[in-house]
């Protein structure tokens, strides 16, 4: 079996990774970076040690303004997909890369798999939301992280067997909603694995972090709150106002909005300990060693979970709604006084079961693929 893989972002390469040598103990996988994260320390690194196999092409559409870069991921796909006649095409997540992989799949006719499906916060409004929404109607086998998930496909009437009689023949899976699977979350394989083989170590910046336990970490990327100067402005005013230490990884989007919206003086300030975007394994040793997590991403949210640190959440809404639940996770947005307020309160959280799965889902997602897509 022959499988297209197309990643193109950070959260990406981490989840990639984990699937990729699933997939690739008795199979060939050609792997397509799209060049959406380009930076060393958004790519490379991610690329290098034990991380993601090196890409078998790079489509470079990382500069390009977003209608541009979205043509540009899309024409070179397709390319690739007609060139190379894959079995099935892999997409990851909520970004522009896989938005383009699912379109440049669907012209070439070769099926679709989405990992993290059914995923939804209810905001129509964001890019990552209707990414989605069209990833998914357009998926022939939509690899869930959790049962909600499965929940909000069915709402929408993508219901596991419709569109497909047998579910293995290439012609019909290609219509939505053939097979839904709840396989758990890839992140959490990535985590364990990390934990487990003693990755997990602080970044080259050690020698400026606090000691563990005492500082709280920071992570913002979100449009929502990077592009938009007041709300920017309040995240980082809260941060240097804690009273606490911040380890706060930059991601060069927000870096480049704080410089443009002339916030540089908050990055300088004593309790902010600036460093740049961390590796995998680094970033997980900030996260088990930190007090609290505030973050926006998501994949943030969930290894907080996971290492059992209470999180702070600057958005409105989540779609790891079970990590709020549980009262492991607030949903603060950027109101400065529900950030202090969260800071302050003591972490009373849920932390048992496992919503996301066993730590199996890369296994369970190349067993699939090999089930429904290896050419008999
Ligand atoms: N991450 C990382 N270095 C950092 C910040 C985040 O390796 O400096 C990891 C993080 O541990 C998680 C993933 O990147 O595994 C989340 O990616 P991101 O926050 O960029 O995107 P999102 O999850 O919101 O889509």
């Amino acid at each position: 079996m022959k499988i297209a893989t197309v990643v193109g972002t950070r959260p990406q390469f981490i989840k990639a990774m984990m699937v990729s040598k699933a997939v690739r103990k008795n199979h060939d996988e050609i792997l397509i970076h799209t060049g959406q994260h380009c930076d060393a320390n958004m790519s490379q690194v991610f690329f290098s040690g034990r991380g993601c196999p090196a890409p078998d092409y790079y489509i470079d559409a990382g500069l390009a303004a977003p209608g541009r870069q979205l043509a540009k991921m899309f024409d070179g796909l397709k390319a690739v997909f007609e060139w190379e006649k894959p079995d099935v095409v892999v997409v990851y997540g909520d970004s522009r890369s896989t938005l383009a992989g699912a379109l440049a799949a669907s012209k070439t006719g070769i099926p679709l798999a989405h990992v993290e499906a059914g995923l939804r916060c209810g905001k129509r409004a964001m890019p990552e939301e209707f990414i989605r929404e069209l990833t998914d109607y357009l998926s022939a086998i939509l690899f869930c992280p959790s049962e909600i998930a499965v929940r909000n496909l069915n709402k929408e009437g993508i219901i596991n067997g419709n569109g497909a009689a047998s579910g293995k023949e290439t012609d019909t899976v290609r219509f939505r909603g053939s097979i839904i699977v709840n396989v758990g979350d890839v992140m959490y394989d990535a985590l364990q694995e990390c934990l487990n083989n003693g990755n997990c170590s602080p970044p080259s910046a050690a020698g400026r972090l606090p000691e563990p336990g005492e500082y709280l970490l920071a992570t913002v990327h979100r449009a929502e709150n990077a592009d938009k100067k007041e709300r920017l402005s309040v995240i980082l005013e809260s941060l240097v106002t804690l009273g606490e230490k911040v380890v706060f990884p930059v991601h060069p989007r927000t870096m480049k909005r704080i410089s443009e919206f002339n916030l540089g003086g908050y990055l300088a300030h004593p309790n902010m300990v600036v460093i740049d975007p961390a590796g995998y394994d680094e970033m997980i040793w900030l996260c088990k060693n930190a007090r609290k997590i505030i973050t926006d991403s998501g994949g943030v949210q969930k290894e907080a979970f996971y290492l059992r640190v209470p999180c702070i959440t600057l958005r409105e809404e989540t779609e790891w709604t079970e990590t709020v639940e549980r009262g492991c996770n607030v949903l603060v947005g950027c109101d400065r006084r529900l950030i202090l307020e969260a800071v302050g309160a003591s972490a009373r959280g849920d932390w048992s079961g496992s919503p996301y799965g066993q730590g199996n889902a890369s296994w369970l997602i190349s067993r699939l693929l090999e089930e429904y897509f290896c050419p008999r």
